[in-house]
């Protein structure tokens, strides 16, 4: 795969590094129409490893997210009715046009998150995969029959699609998160109205202009982009015609947003916060465990709900651990997304940048000893050291906060009861991660940690074929696999009488 941008074209405007630049979309998607907000207002959108503007999009208020409700809704009707396969074929085209342009997606998304291009264009095909898999499973929404109760009575179940979703979702993942939603959407019927990130509203602009080729009929897909969330997600929440809301980000937002849906008692799927436990037990392939923990931790500069947040290595294996883990993270090479060999970006924004300051510090003010890293990275951008920091004590908040940064914190531990209970001793529930050799302890870790997802001699755990989710206060429901559909479908049971 070749993801290779010339140098020189480092500094040319973003259209300019697009072999199709229609692909930069700057108005909202709304019944087949772009358009701008209501009140002409727009909103910058910056590249954070340079700072610098790449564009602006709208700056939409409720009235904008009303327009989306409608258009949706007008579009619902039609939709739903068509047959399963109808909708597969155009989704199987979106995903056909999303893989024939990801270089310029990756390009996109770069630009606006900040990731190398190797891994944002890794992203967009992760994310088609969730297109092209909701292509087939739009076919398998099977009901069934119920043996009866009753000599008279047939029983049986059909599912329908929910009606018309909201999705709000993050910036770490700016095309893989909308596509694991709007995938299994449409392939249940239903139809949405998606509010981005405010730091990349571009990557899903881009995906709405492919949607579009694609041939998916006006209003289905609806996106409406902001640089103030507040007013759109008071009217999602509350809107009587939005019968559902997907959402991925902050547990903080997301409780907000579950309290909100209460009034007019939508369904909520829910992606939330995690603060993932990755053990290392003594009679670990130490080699893999660094392999898992580098994939984990470093990947989009540490920025995944996912990713390796409190890391435990049992005490005889400690030091060899931390020396061979030392050497890969001094391998890291950090800088903007288009600088050749980069591995780590910037962060998001200065409010991330400033958040992974504060958590190391605090943690290095109460003992733990900065191993590597620790600081801010050149003079320019949102740039942050591949950190690691030692015998980070208990009470510090960088291990009951998810730090979202290139962070590792080391805490050693000496048996499998202690170290299950600290993994546990936390608010959420969303992934885990352990090493280990035998048998039998695989299996008790497996089942005693209180998370949704466990990766077991595994770093990289997320695809479209598995469940994607949390437990606790990581969220509600899953995303991906076949339970994905499922988040958009209502039950619906038929009662045959008379017989
Ligand atoms: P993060 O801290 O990772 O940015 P957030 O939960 O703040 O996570 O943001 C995730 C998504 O939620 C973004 O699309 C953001 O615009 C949106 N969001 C944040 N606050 C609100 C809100 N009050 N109402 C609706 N959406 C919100």
């Amino acid at each position: 795969m070749s993801v290779v941008v010339d140098p020189a074209q480092r500094g040319l405007t973003l259209e300019k590094k697009l072999q199709d630049p229609e692909l930069l979309r700057d108005r909202n998607l709304i019944d087949g129409a772009w358009c701008l907000s209501t009140t002409g207002r727009s909103h910058p959108v910056f590249d954070p490893s340079i700072g610098k503007l790449l564009g602006n999009v709208p700056f939409s208020d409720s009235t904008d997210a009303e327009r989306g409700i409608k258009a949706a809704h007008g579009a619902f009707h039609d939709w739903s009715r068509r047959t399963a396969k109808e909708r597969s074929a155009l989704l199987r085209r979106w995903y056909e046009l999303i893989m024939s342009n990801k270089q310029d997606l990756g390009i996109i998304l770069s630009s606006e998150q900040g990731k190398p291009l190797s891994e944002a264009v890794g992203e967009v095909a992760f994310g088609a995969s969730y297109v092209e898999w909701y292509a087939e499973e739009a076919k398998r929404a099977y009901g069934e029959m119920i043996p009866t109760h009753a000599a008279d009575k047939r029983l049986g179940v059909i599912k329908q699609p929910v009606g018309v979703v909201a999705l709000i979702t993050p910036w770490n993942f700016p095309s893989a998160m909308i596509t694991r939603k709007v995938a299994p959407a449409l392939a249940a019927g239903c139809t949405v109205v998606i509010k981005p990130a405010e730091d990349t509203p571009l990557s899903a602009l881009a995906l709405g202009e492919l949607a579009q080729r694609a041939g998916i009929p006006p209003g289905v897909v609806n996106i409406v982009t902001t640089g103030d969330p507040v007013p759109i997600g008071e009217c999602l929440t509350s809107h009587p015609e939005v019968r559902k809301l997907s959402f991925t980000g902050s547990t903080r937002v997301g409780k907000l947003l579950m309290s909100r849906c209460a009034g007019t008692i939508k369904k909520v799927s829910l992606e939330l916060g995690g603060n993932a436990p990755f053990i290392v037990f003594d009679d670990a392939d130490l080699d893999a465990a660094v392999a898992g923990l580098m994939v984990s931790k470093y990947r989009n500069t540490g920025q995944t709900c996912i990713s390796a947040n409190r890391i435990y290595v049992q005490a005889p294996v400690f030091d060899r651990f931390l020396e061979k883990l030392k050497a890969e993270v001094s391998r890291l090479k950090v800088g903007g997304p288009f600088e050749p060999g980069v591995d780590q970006g910037p962060l998001i924004n200065q409010a991330a940048l400033d958040k992974v300051k504060h958590l190391v510090d605090d943690a290095i003010s109460l003992g733990a000893q900065a191993v590597t890293g620790a600081r801010e990275h050149g003079n320019e951008g949102l740039f942050y050291e591949p950190t690691i920091l030692k015998d980070v004590p208990k009470n510090a908040r960088i291990l009951s906060e998810e730090v979202f940064g290139p962070v590792t914190s080391l805490v050693r531990f000496s048996s499998e009861s202690e170290v299950v209970a600290m993994a546990n001793d936390t608010l959420v529930g969303l992934a885990g991660y352990f090493y280990s050799r035998d048998i039998g302890r695989i299996w008790r870790m497996a089942e005693a940690l209180d998370v949704g997802m466990v990766g077991i001699n595994e770093g990289m755990i997320s695809s479209e074929v598995i469940p994607f989710g949390g437990v606790k206060e990581s969220g509600i429901g899953r995303e991906g696999s076949r339970h994905g559909l499922d988040e958009f479908l209502d039950l619906k049971y038929l009662c045959f009488g008379g017989l």
